[in-house]
């Protein structure tokens, strides 16, 4: 069988998270969320949480060394064998080459950088509003998509909070470390064919149809 190995790119909430819960049932894709095992350590009290918390508290990149290790392991794992789902991760270009460079020495490549493109007003409208469960991290938005009971996810019944990192004053922080070096890997996946751009301001079933046909045809040209 053809592998699938994706990356999800776009702006804080453009919506990765969202259409990764529906891609993940659709392809049955192992998930890799960068920001929520890195929330996961925070709640733990780990090493890496200790030390990975301040920088997520203030809108910044946790340091390479932190996380490029962690999940270029998990990518070669046996469960990542047929494909992944990585969201969050490459987020600078030293995080996209050393993906690379892990691929290739498993003999593998990356199908396609998937980017769902918002503007800046937008991702600071949604991100505002949004709600997320504290045991699985399942998304909400307190205006255009509530949970059926206030502060409760409907999925597992968990309480549902504000991320600290959702405050305003640190949105706009994470915007310009978004636009200052997440985004030169836009270009650095068009030069080398994978780029695949949705316009992520429509509603999450057109985005989600549009993501997964285009999913679904990589992966036949793939088997062809
Ligand atoms: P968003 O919802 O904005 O896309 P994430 O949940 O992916 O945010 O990430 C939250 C925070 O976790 C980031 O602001 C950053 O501090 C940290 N983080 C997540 N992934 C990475 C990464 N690949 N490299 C460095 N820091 C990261
Ligand atoms: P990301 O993972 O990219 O940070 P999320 O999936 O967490 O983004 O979405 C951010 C917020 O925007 C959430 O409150 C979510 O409910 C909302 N949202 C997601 N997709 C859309 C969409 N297509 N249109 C309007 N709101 C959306």
């Amino acid at each position: 069988m053809s592998e699938l190995n994706l990356v999800l790119l776009g702006p804080p909430g453009a919506g990765k998270g969202t259409q990764a819960e529906r891609l993940e049932e659709d392809f049955h894709l192992p998930y890799i969320a960068t920001g929520n095992m890195l929330r996961a350590a925070v709640a733990d009290g780990s090493d890496l949480g200790k030390q990975a918390q301040e920088h997520m508290k203030a809108g910044r990149l946790v340091p390479d060394e932190l996380i490029i290790g962690l999940i270029l392991e998990c990518v070669e794992e046996d469960k990542c064998r047929d494909g992944f789902l990585l969201d969050g991760f490459p987020r600078n270009t030293e995080q996209a080459e050393r993906l690379d460079a892990a691929m290739q020495k498993l003999d593998r490549r990356l199908n396609a950088a998937l980017l769902i493109d918002v503007p800046d007003d937008e991702v600071v409208r949604r991100i505002t509003g949004r709600r997320v469960c504290t045991k699985e991290g399942h998304v909400y938005h307190v205006e255009t998509n509530p949970p059926k009971h206030d502060g409760v996810c409907d999925i597992d019944g968990s309480k549902l909070i504000q991320r600290d990192d959702d405050a305003s004053d640190v949105i706009r922080e994470r915007l310009s470390v978004y636009h200052e070096q997440t985004e030169p890997i836009v270009g650095y996946y068009e030069d080398r064919g994978v780029l695949k751009r949705f316009d992520g301001t429509r509603n999450p079933t057109e985005v989600h149809d549009h993501l997964r046909a285009t999913i679904a045809t990589l992966r036949l040209e793939d088997e062809i």
